[in-house]
């Protein structure tokens, strides 16, 4: 009787995500999903669903515990999520424009600026 082979390790075999769209229930397809930022022990991720297109923006937690993930579903692409224009902060010009703009239109008309 030959030694028996010690099983060769995979890591693989060890992980089992079973993500599901929380719209359509479908499963994710793990490769598609994306890590965008990180910090310490946090990972931002995206993935988006295969069958209703839904985009689901995730931070997965690393703790002592184990790993939690907290989603939210955004209509957001990925670039527009990592867009950082999208982030600009309001500017002092900003309000003197809307204060303007509250004093010289009527309440109830509004127009569309350029
Ligand atoms: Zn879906």
């Amino acid at each position: 009787m030959p030694p028996q082979q010690p099983s060769q390790f995979n890591p693989n075999h060890l992980l089992r995500l079973n993500a599901r769209c929380p719209i359509c229930n479908n499963v994710y397809d793990l490769q598609k999903l994306r890590i965008i930022g990180e910090r310490e022990q946090q990972i931002l991720a995206y993935i988006d669903c295969q069958n209703c297109s839904t985009a689901l923006l995730s931070v997965l937690s690393m703790n002592p515990n184990g790993m939690t993930a907290q989603g939210l579903v955004t209509d957001l692409t990925v670039d527009e999520v990592v867009d950082m224009d999208a982030q600009r902060h309001v500017k002092a010009d900003d309000v003197l424009d809307l204060h303007e703009f509250l004093e010289t239109n009527k309440p109830g008309i509004f127009t569309i600026r350029p």
